[in-house]
């Protein structure tokens, strides 16, 4: 008996019963059609009679240009290339990459929603990047070195929270330095993770604050059946919070000391026998300020609207976790099927992903702007 072909595509018909639905047996290919990249195939749903093309609600849906082009252009913007070199080298308008960016970056959160669960860390690293949208000047912060809402349209911060086991980015936000977008960076990043992990950062006030909102647990205490008003609810710590601080001092920009403040969990903290330390997720801003244009310092090609600086953070945040093989999680190849002396070392590539136990595969820069996932009901950040 020959069994029907299972194409891992939804039905994106939204008043089929089958719509966004996998593997329901619904699907069978109809037809193909021949596009600039080669030939492309039509499904049909059986179940409501839908015909859409594999492209459809992908980055590559409805294009002029070949595949090739848009893969491309979406690989310098990964790599520090500016908008308008881009546009000067491969021949396309800076509104269309940015359109290009805009549906990469829709495709990436979609991609990080469905991967980003249950991540089993035990410390996470907090640190924010500034950086200029719109203008180049900023109003002073307050003397805590948070910002003055004022401040939102001049300087942005790229909040990143990272966890150094698997060199795993956990969640960005982009915004102005204040407790509102702390309090986004620690919410996004407990939705993602197990249980409660140690967080670790500089010496920036809005974390601590942002932790104790997040880690609480409520004590609810029982009805005694007895007269008078019953005891209110008690909102107490988490009592596995653990948040310390590395509070760097520096005179005329230069570093003298470094010195750790153990804001709350020192006891366990001293069980887990951590280290307090945010060199990594501080590696990881030389990163970012290399692979996003407008990053680059000193560079003139800052965004000129906030959610553009968000589009490129977002599609950079999949791309590091899925795509990019990190140089410290590779593995030495074990061969000793030859006795033939060696003179490289061979490695097993690994992305931070596929160290998480996320994913069990390297994707492709394709399977990236291509994968259709299962809805997943969370908050858009990109418009
Ligand atoms: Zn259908």
């Amino acid at each position: 008996m020959r069994i029907a072909q299972d194409w891992a595509q939804p039905c994106p018909n939204p008043n089929c019963p089958y719509h966004n639905q996998f593997h329901g047996g619904n699907i069978i290919a109809q037809s193909t059609y021949e596009t600039q990249s080669g030939r492309r195939r039509i499904f049909k749903c059986t179940h409501c009679g839908q015909l859409f093309s594999e492209t459809r609600h992908t980055v590559f849906y409805d294009l002029r240009l070949p595949e090739e082009t848009v893969m491309l252009v979406l690989k310098l913007c990964l790599v520090a290339v500016s908008l308008s070199g881009i546009s000067f080298a491969v021949g396309v308008q800076e509104e269309t990459i940015l359109r290009w960016l805009q549906r990469a970056a829709a495709q990436a959160e979609r991609v990080n929603a469905h991967l980003l669960q249950e991540v089993d860390v035990s410390k996470v690293q907090l640190d924010e990047l500034w950086n200029f949208v719109a203008r180049k000047q900023a109003e002073t912060a307050q003397a805590n070195g948070e910002a003055s809402e004022e401040s939102a349209d001049g300087r942005h911060w790229v909040w990143l929270s990272y966890a150094p086991d698997y060199c795993l980015l956990l969640a960005t936000v982009v915004g102005p330095r204040t407790l509102n977008n702390a309090q986004r960076l620690i919410q996004q990043t407990a939705a993602v993770v197990q249980g409660v992990p140690c967080f670790f950062s500089d010496g920036f006030s809005c974390y601590f604050t942002a932790l104790r909102g997040c880690y609480q647990q409520v004590i609810r205490f029982p009805r005694t059946g007895k007269r008078g008003r019953p005891r209110k609810d008690r909102i107490e710590p988490h009592p596995q919070r653990v948040y310390a601080q590395l509070v760097k001092e520096k005179r005329n920009g230069r570093l003298q000391s470094l010195r750790v403040q153990v804001k709350c969990g020192a006891e366990r903290l001293k069980q887990l026998g951590l280290t307090v330390s945010t060199s990594l997720v501080e590696r990881l801003n030389l990163t970012l300020r290399t692979a996003i244009a407008p990053l680059v310092r000193k560079s003139p090609s800052f965004c000129k609207q906030p959610q553009r600086l968000q589009h490129r953070v977002v599609f950079f945040h999949a791309f590091y976790n899925l795509v990019r093989p990190h140089m410290s999680l590779r593995r030495p190849l074990q061969d000793d099927s030859s006795d033939a002396p060696r003179f490289h070392t061979q490695y097993e590539q690994r992305t931070p992903a596929l160290a998480a136990g996320l994913t069990d595969h390297i994707w492709s820069f394709r399977e990236l702007l291509t994968a259709k996932l299962p809805a997943h009901h969370s908050q858009s950040t990109s418009g």
